[in-house]
């Protein structure tokens, strides 16, 4: 059955709306597929205002792969803002894609990328918006299947209520099997209803459907036990990983947005996972093994990547592009191949040494010299054995001397507030270190106008890493913290005003920290907080403290806000996630957290020996990372 547009009915009220484009889609390399000629249609959500989720790389590329096949259709569609929210209930208008307006409620399946656990109220405004039940159990065989992927999809309990389904890991291969499994399942006259294809799911052992597994808790809140509740359904299920990069070089017609949006450039994704062992680091832990995309594969990429979309910006992405093996190569590969064009080139620069410089040199050249930015995360020595940071504050000084000798003026360094183990005097120990800089700086280049920037966000533990068993600080401390850290600052009259400061209160991160070690118990909270009116909670003018608070305060009941987030676990305690595998070996996270309490650190595998964190004979392989040996070979600019 043909599904009409909603557009006829939406554009009327889009005068009356804020960024009214954000919502007409129609971007270069967009596409509309015949619903007819389709028989499994994804709608993929980013569950934030358009600006924020329109460059998500994860939507792109899977938008992109599905509307490669013949017979499968994906279009796209984002958080409405709460002014056309309003209109939308109005005028009884559903949830809508961007692509072609068609009803979010028609599709076979709502894929929602979670990069944070603050999405969760936004994906409950999207489900009621379809019409589509918020309790999955409540769902019929008319309405999609609700599944989660991203870095949150770590731990779904908190929305287990809410999703059918989850995924963990690389998406490429996966929505390709999904998609096959419920075209067999469509094919055969959907043979037992939605059930059933759940159960195909969940046999599958690719996918996790929260429904099939019964948790029961002991008397003081903690978990006794996870288990399926139905026979062929997994004990555990397993991240996926895509093993060669090069095999899925998407995007390769990436979307150019219409509106303003966060990001305006082409990405490539260079290489995935991080073996560094930053132990706050969610992203690394559960992305291992590294796996690099080639050089050439990487230069093919920007190329065409380029030509279709007339972006004039290339950012090399990672979560620490600087390891890539030949990026020394690939920038100046890049930076030969553009020299003289307007294409710029980035590279996230997190790392703290002076080949970081040498980058930023090829990346700037016959540029302007902007800010580079590093990420020593913790202010003292000490602290950063603690989280493995392996950077010295004399490397710093090293660093940010030869950015300042090589003609920047600016400096960015980002830093984290509330890590296990801190003290008042270790956030202090960054007024220190950004005082040396200044001074650094100003010794190298004999000006007075270099400046300093100093970020620093909140920490919250997260699964998956070894920081998932520490107590969360709470954040009467952390801005107490902050707070002396100002104070100091404002009172240094050679060099607080060379020195900016930028944080936000540690309310927000208390919250984040329940979702994202919370369990099924707080499913509740979240319904509890939409109902009242939350929206948008990763948008400052949005989020309510106050109303999180009274919201878990009713909702939960023998535990609370503090148990979730300032409690530290021991180590026999079943976690929420324990049966969820992200390849990391529970013994190996454990004995890692030990060596933090005690300031160990441990070296990068990629150079050192492995030292067992268990991803590698989980998966069956080995780190994979180059050389290659090849080169990127000049191109014509047309
Ligand atoms: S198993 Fe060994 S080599 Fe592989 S990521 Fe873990 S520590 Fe590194």
């Amino acid at each position: 059955m043909s599904v009409e547009s909603l557009f006829p009915r939406l554009e009327p009220l889009l005068p009356a709306v804020q960024k009214p484009i954000q919502y007409v889609g129609g971007e270069l390399n967009s596409s509309v597929k015949d619903w007819d000629g389709a028989q499994v249609r994804w709608a993929l959500m980013y569950p934030d205002a358009y600006e924020v989720g329109q460059p998500n790389q994860g939507v792109q590329i899977l938008y992109e792969i599905l509307n490669e096949r013949e017979g499968v259709l994906a279009e796209r569609t984002y958080s409405v803002w709460p002014d056309l929210e309003a209109l939308m209930r109005e005028h009884g208008i559903p949830q809508f894609t961007v692509d072609a307006h068609r009803p979010v409620g028609a599709f076979d399946v709502l894929g929602i990328s979670f990069s944070t656990e603050l999405g969760y109220t936004n994906m409950l405004t999207a489900l009621d918006l379809a019409g589509i039940p918020l309790q999955a159990a409540d769902r019929t065989e008319d309405h999609p299947i609700v599944l989660a992927g991203g870095h949150a999809a770590f731990n779904p309990e908190p929305i287990a209520d809410f999703l059918d389904a989850a995924v963990l890991g690389d998406g490429e291969e996966i929505v390709l099997a999904i998609t096959e499994l419920i075209r067999e399942w469509k094919d055969e006259g959907r043979p037992g209803g939605r059930d059933e294809l759940l159960m195909r799911l969940a046999r599958s052992g690719g996918v996790y459907i929260p429904r099939f597994y019964d948790v029961t808790y002991l008397p003081d809140g903690r978990i006794q036990r996870v288990a399926p509740n139905r026979p062929g359904v997994p004990w555990r299920v397993a991240k996926h990983t895509v093993m060669d990069l090069d095999q899925w070089p998407y995007p390769k017609k990436p979307l150019v947005p219409l509106a303003e949006t966060v990001h305006e450039r082409f990405s490539v994704e260079i290489f995935r996972g991080c073996t560094r062992g930053c132990r706050f680091c969610q992203a690394g832990m559960i992305t291992r093994p590294v796996r690099e995309r080639s050089i050439t594969t990487i230069g093919d990429m920007v190329d065409t990547g380029l030509k279709e979309s007339g972006f004039q910006e290339v950012g090399l992405l990672s979560l620490s592009s600087a390891d890539h093996s030949e990026i020394g190569d690939i920038a100046k590969g890049l930076a030969d191949r553009y020299e003289g064009t307007n294409t710029s080139l980035s590279l996230p620069s997190t790392r703290v040494d002076a080949f970081n410089i040498t980058l930023a040199n090829e990346f700037s050249r016959g540029g302007r010299r902007s800010g580079l930015t590093f990420a020593p995360e913790g202010g003292s020595e000490r602290m950063r054995k603690v989280i493995n940071k392996m950077v010295s504050e004399d490397d710093l000084i090293r660093t940010v001397t030869t950015a300042y000798e090589n003609g920047w003026r600016q400096v960015k360094l980002y830093f984290m507030c509330g890590l296990p183990t801190e003290e008042d005097e270790d956030v202090l120990a960054i007024a220190d270190m950004a005082r040396r800089v200044i001074r650094a700086g100003r010794e190298a280049t004999g000006r007075r106008d270099i400046r300093c920037t100093v970020s620093i966000g909140g920490f919250v533990p997260k699964p998956h890493t070894p920081f998932q068993w520490a107590a969360q600080c709470d954040h009467e401390t952390v801005d107490r913290r902050l707070r002396a850290l100002k104070d100091t600052l404002r009172r240094d009259k050679e060099y607080g005003r060379a020195i900016g400061l930028r944080y936000h209160d540690g309310e927000p991160s208390i919250i984040e920290g329940l979702l994202s070690r919370g369990d099924r118990r707080v499913g509740k909270v979240i319904q509890a907080v939409w109902e009242d009116g939350g929206r948008f909670d990763g948008w400052s003018e949005f989020f309510s403290f106050a109303r999180w608070q009274t919201c878990a305060d009713k909702a939960l009941e023998g535990v609370g806000l503090a148990w979730y987030t300032v409690r530290e676990r021991d180590e026999v305690e079943v976690l929420p996630w324990d049966h969820l595998d992200a390849g990391l070996d529970r013994e190996w996270l454990w004995q890692d957290w030990q060596d933090a309490i005690d300031e160990t650190e441990v070296e990068d595998c990629r150079w050192t020996p492995c030292y067992d964190c268990g991803v590698c004979p989980t998966m069956d392989t080995e780190i994979q990372i180059g050389p290659t040996g090849k080169k990127l070979l000049p191109l014509t600019v047309v």
